[in-house]
């Protein structure tokens, strides 16, 4: 019999070999083989016979390979196979197939699912590129008992598993192995949820759950299997997220019994805080500082996160946070995620802050080791008031002689789960600030940031004027040079961005956006290139400067200062200046290739300028061909300046696994979860989990609450690393 904790390799079918190749997706007991989830369905209830296809359709059919073979047409190989039952064949065809030429053996059985259309030559009919399976071998099927093919393959609907071990597990071995592993699994699952809050909320039991999200059972609907809708569905995700909000909760109730510091705000305070800023503040940036000071007053422990549109002004407000730390005695941490960020930080803060006598250093990879050191050893003294510097370096190397404040820049950044590990002396957990440009809704933002308090800027201040954004083909290119040069004799400064330093596209998979068209090697115009282009032929009237992830800091540094001081009139960039950079007098953004860009980094990009009064333009420039799902983009970028909507729409597209940093940042990994498409679910967890910990729900019995902890501590320490419970 097997339990939830038994070795993988004990399942049925598994052998010491396969166990491996599980090993590397992380999958060692059974338990974690249970929670490999089909990722789609396949509806192989009613396979159809050959002879009664019909143009048009979608549809299944269960066949053998008879041939296959590549054809060269003059625009492109096509790879085709044909497929029979009995003395009926079907064509399938797939356009530049020239990676499928040893997939296909004769005999072998396949599911083939796609459209049937009427042959583009002749009068038979043909399916093009239909997802498929194979489902037997020829020799296979021999040896073993086909009805057992049959039951698992055919005639109902097939869960499809994504492979391991780069393919040699395939989705039909994890078919059945999870169906061997499910048959011998022990009848009764240790189950952490408690049975009543199972009752309220219509949830089945952890084995059904398993078995049916698995081989779903017949009637199942479709479309609730394809969208994680079904119960089974629903009583794994529960679980998932009812674990992680209980451990959550613990955590927030046992940072707000820690002790922190109590920051006074005395008159002195609140005239020093007055004292720096160079401008008006806007009402949100008052009433935030003040939600701000709130919490910092309060001995408990500040955790609050400001979410905030690019050019909200938010790095203000962090400064006067910082001062009225300093200003208690206290130092203060200010992360950025990048160099470049830290180093714009630096320079604004020496700005705004040293006139007022406070000390600020700046502490990043880069500085010479004599220069770090230094640093290091007045920070420890006591002998600065601000740090500033990369996430990395000061959460690994710095000793403070009093840290009160942390200011975490995350920009479009998710995720702090864990906690920031400060190495201090002071015995009081400091403050901390988080600022992200990216609005979240509130339940996410709890749970992806653990225990935050959330402030929302939610005004741009005064002066600025909307951005006008085009979405134009390079083949009008030389227009756009006409319009930057015309902004640079009205004493403008302008960006052109490009998606790669050089070389070709294939040296940066990271630019390959989903669903998106490959462009051919040499397509893409490079940051180098282009630089020499416009500084030597197109504008050599004109000073350019060219910035990217490539060059020392010094150099970075150098550039950037130039360009704010108006020394440079285009700047030439990767996306290094993506994050945070502030020129107001910037007032172009071209952007080549932006058909290659996500959505929150166009934002971003965008958000470099309109900085100023001044009227500013961004050109999106087209380069080659733009899929459907970068057309999109592009006109939603058209469409709206919102922050809030783009965010929700790049979520939307991209999904949380995709935008930068998550896993760095401690994310949890989901196994079934999907944080966007389950908010409703993960409200209910949250509302569940706060009564548990509550201790406010009567139907929840001593022994639950004691089953739930032992869960947590089982299971989720071990996943999460972030649960520490009393
Ligand atoms: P972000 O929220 O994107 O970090 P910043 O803090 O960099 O935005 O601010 C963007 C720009 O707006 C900066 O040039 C900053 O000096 C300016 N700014 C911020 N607040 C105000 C204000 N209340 N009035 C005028 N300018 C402001
Ligand atoms: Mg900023």
């Amino acid at each position: 019999m097997l339990e939830l904790h038994t070795e993988a390799k004990y399942v049925k079918g598994v052998g010491p070999r396969v166990a491996e190749w599980l090993e590397q997706k992380n999958i060692h007991t059974v338990e974690d083989l249970l929670y490999h989830l089909p990722f789609r369905y396949e509806d192989r209830l009613n396979p159809r016979g050959i002879t009664e296809l019909r143009a048009g359709e979608m549809a299944t059919v269960i066949a053998e390979v008879r041939s296959s073979a590549v054809f060269h047409t003059r625009r492109m190989p096509i790879f085709q196979m044909v497929a029979a039952q009995g003395r009926a064949s079907v064509r399938c065809k797939w356009f530049h197939g020239e990676y499928l030429r040893d997939r296909f053996k004769p005999g072998q059985i396949v599911a083939l699912y796609g459209k049937v259309d009427k042959e583009w030559k002749g009068k038979g009919l043909e399916i093009v590129q239909p997802q498929f399976e194979i489902i037997g071998e020829a020799e296979e099927l021999d040896a073993e008992d086909p009805s057992e093919i049959e039951s698992l393959e055919v005639g109902r609907i097939v869960p499809i598993y994504e492979s391991a071990a780069g393919g040699k597990v395939t989705s039909r071995w994890f078919r059945r192995i999870i169906h061997s592993a499910l048959q011998n699994l022990s009848p009764t699952l240790p189950d952490g949820l408690p049975p009543a809050l199972c009752r309220r909320h219509h949830l089945l039991d952890r084995r059904t759950a398993f078995e049916r999200a698995h081989f779903p059972v017949a009637g199942e609907s479709f479309t609730d299997l394809m969208s994680s809708r079904t119960s089974a569905h629903k009583r794994l995700i529960f679980e998932e997220l009812f674990f992680l909000e209980v451990g959550l909760e613990l955590r927030r109730r046992k940072l707000r019994q820690s002790t922190g510091i109590s920051f006074a705000l005395t008159d002195s305070v609140r005239e020093a805080i007055k004292k720096i800023l160079p401008f008006h503040p806007t009402a949100a940036q008052k009433r935030v500082l003040k939600e701000i000071a709130q919490d910092m007053q309060h001995p408990a422990p500040m955790r609050r996160l400001l979410q905030g549109d690019v050019g909200s002004g938010k790095t203000i407000v962090a400064l006067q946070a910082a001062v009225i730390a300093i200003e208690n005695g206290h130092q203060v941490a200010f992360m950025a995620p990048t160099e470049i960020l830290a180093t714009q930080h630096y320079l604004s803060a020496r700005r705004i802050l040293e006139e007022a006598g406070y000390r600020v250093v700046l502490l990043t990879g880069s500085l010479e080791e004599e220069r770090k050191r230094n640093a290091r050893r007045h920070i420890a003294q006591g002998g600065v008031h601000l740090v500033i510097g990369t996430h990395a370096l000061i959460q690994e190397k710095v000793e403070f002689s009093n840290l009160g404040l942390v200011i975490v820049d995350e920009q479009h950044r998710f995720g702090v789960m864990q906690r920031f590990k400060l190495m201090r002396k002071g015995a009081a957990e400091p403050d901390t600030l988080v600022m992200t440009a990216t609005p979240i809704p509130r339940t996410l933002a709890l749970t992806l940031y653990g225990d935050l308090d959330t402030s929302v800027l939610d005004e741009l201040p005064p002066g600025r004027t909307p951005i006008t954004t085009r979405s134009v083909s390079d083949q009008r290119a030389d227009e756009v040079w006409q319009f930057v040069k015309k902004q640079v004799a009205a004493g403008r400064q302008a960006y052109v961005v490009y998606p790669v330093i050089e070389g070709a596209a294939s040296d940066h998979p990271e630019l390959e956006l989903p669903g998106e068209l490959k462009t051919s090697k040499s397509g893409l115009k490079a940051a180098m290139h282009m630089y020499d282009e416009l500084r030597k032929k197109i504008m050599p009237e004109l000073r350019i400067g060219l910035l990217h992830g490539r060059l020392s800091p010094d150099e970075k540094d150098h550039t950037m200062r130039r360009f704010k001081e108006g020394e440079i009139d285009v700047m030439v960039s990767t996306t290094v200046i993506e994050v945070g950079v502030d020129v107001p007098n910037a007032t172009v953004m071209v952007i080549e290739h932006a058909e290659r860009f996500g959505l929150a980094q166009l934002h971003q990009l965008r958000g470099r300028i309109g900085r100023g009064s001044a009227k500013s333009y961004c050109i999106l420039m087209t380069g080659g061909k733009v899929s459907p799902e970068a057309e999109r983009r592009l006109n939603e970028m058209v469409r709206t300046q919102n922050g809030f909507e783009i965010a929700e729409l790049d979520l939307e597209i991209r999904g949380f696994g995709d935008l930068g940093g998550t896993r760095q940042a401690g994310m949890p990994t989901f196994r079934v979860a999907n944080l966007l498409r389950d908010r409703k679910l993960l409200e209910l967890a949250r509302d569940e989990a706060a009564r548990i910990v509550d201790r406010s729900d009567p139907e929840v019995t001593e022994v639950d609450h004691r089953q739930i902890m032992k869960h947590l501590k089982n299971h989720w320490q071990r996943r999460y690393g972030l649960v520490e419970v009393g």
